[in-house]
């Protein structure tokens, strides 16, 4: 007979609320569109077809190398036509509403940004920036909470959900260097910058929402620009299978994959989009992900969660069915929040499941939680307005179970 727990995770829907549509300021921001569209934003206000090339070059210079707030420090371009950019656009990022800096160095933004609906209060993303020595990773959102609703997961919890823009994903980069003083006018001793890696591993299911994160990811790597290279940003993905491939195509980033199970059952359970995309599908497409090698692997995620996916079992046949892959195995400290009902594996668990990965061949390196103290360690990020209640939540599963 079905358990209770089953029928849920049977009929929970995968997605839980219609995507809000975006809109548009009066007055829009040039951040997040392509050259080309900046080229056809030119020649609605009337510049000359001979002046675009040489205005969009300025621009991008100004914007991604220089950081410019506003289109008075472009002082390559004259005053008139500085005058004609700000009376129709912006070069505004989203809004900083709250920055923590945790006791490791680590430092969340919250950023506000709007909503399609006037009535409704504006929506919050995070995003987290991670000190190391040898580099610093952005941890960047590409969604106002997550359509998705994997178990373990602090952010699938939450109600309200909207894509973010292009301008939204590449302007958490650019607060990143507003606040970290890091644009390329800083002096450094070695000349480096600060924020030197993006994982898109904030809120949402990036694949879900694929134009937004290619563009905004072109823009990002593009060497003229913000200059991160390819190799040095990482999409994680639940495993949108459709859109893996693409990936490798159309961004060409380097790939994540939260796989967190080895069997479909408990995976069914984790990762509910499971049940659309199952296992052997879903390492199909990591086999036909373009570009990967030994020198550009496949890292796949794995929240190690005590009792349920953390046996010496689950170690030997993760370990098999990687065979094949350019895999590297990323586990994850499973960091709890309010109400969860899952408890992070034992340490020696953690040990011996890593000894076991890295002996047959594997990196295996455990995620250390960054940044616990300001609740910006993976799957924590949630904005505090847009919680369930408990009610909703009862709610949403009864719907689930009627469906
Ligand atoms: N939606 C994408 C990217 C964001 S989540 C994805 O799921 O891949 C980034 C990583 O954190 C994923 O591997 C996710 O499964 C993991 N994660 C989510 N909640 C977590 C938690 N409470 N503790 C540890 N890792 C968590
Ligand atoms: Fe969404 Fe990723 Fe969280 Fe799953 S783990 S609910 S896909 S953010």
């Amino acid at each position: 007979m079905q358990t209770m727990v089953e029928a849920l995770n049977a009929s929970a829907p995968l997605e839980k609320v219609a995507l809000e549509t975006y809109v548009p300021p009066a007055k829009p921001s040039l951040i997040g569109l392509s050259r080309a569209e900046i080229a056809e934003r030119l020649a609605a206000i009337g510049v000359a077809p001979a002046q675009r090339k040489m205005r969009v070059q300025q621009l991008w210079h100004w914007i991604y190398v220089r950081g410019a707030k506003n289109f008075d420090e472009m002082t390559s371009i004259s005053k008139e036509m500085r005058a004609q950019l700000e009376a129709h656009f912006t070069v505004a990022r989203p809004e900083v509403a709250a920055e923590q800096i945790s006791s490791d160095g680590t430092r969340k933004w919250l950023l506000r940004l709007p909503s399609g609906d006037s009535l409704e209060k504006a929506h919050e993303v995070e995003c987290v920036y991670i000190p190391e020595t040898d580099r610093g990773t952005l941890c960047v959102s590409s969604q106002v909470g997550c359509t998705l609703n994997c178990s373990f997961c602090h952010t699938g919890t939450q109600r309200l959900v909207r894509n973010l823009t292009a301008g939204e994903i590449v302007g958490q980069i650019m607060v990143a260097r507003d606040r970290l003083n890091d644009w390329a006018d800083r002096e450094t001793p070695s000349g480096g910058r600060l924020v030197t890696n993006v994982v898109m591993m904030g809120m949402g299911e990036p694949l879900y929402n694929f134009d937004a994160v290619r563009d905004a990811l072109l823009i990002v790597s593009d060497n003229e620009g913000i200059g991160i290279s390819r190799r040095r940003i990482t999409l994680s993905t639940s495993g949108v299978v459709p859109n893996i491939v693409r990936t490798g195509e159309e961004i060409g980033v380097m790939l994540a994959i939260s796989l967190h199970a080895v069997r479909d059952e408990l995976r069914n359970e984790l990762v509910p989009l499971n049940r659309k995309y199952p296992i052997a599908e879903l390492l199909q497409a990591c086999r036909d992900y373009p570009g990967s090698s030994n020198a550009r692997r496949i890292t796949f995620e794995y929240v190690m969660l005590k009792g349920v996916n953390d046996s010496m079992e689950d170690a030997k046949l993760l370990v098999k069915m990687l065979k094949g892959i350019p895999a590297k195995i990323n586990l994850i400290p499973f960091n709890p929040w309010p109400g969860t009902r899952y408890e992070c594996s034992d340490w020696d668990q953690i040990e011996r499941f890593s000894e076991y990965i890295f002996n047959a061949g594997y990196s295996s390196p455990v995620r250390t939680p960054r940044g616990r103290d300001i609740l910006a360690a993976c799957g924590q990020l949630k904005s505090e307005t847009e919680k369930l209640s408990v009610r909703e939540r009862q709610a949403l599963r009864a719907m689930a179970m009627t469906d």
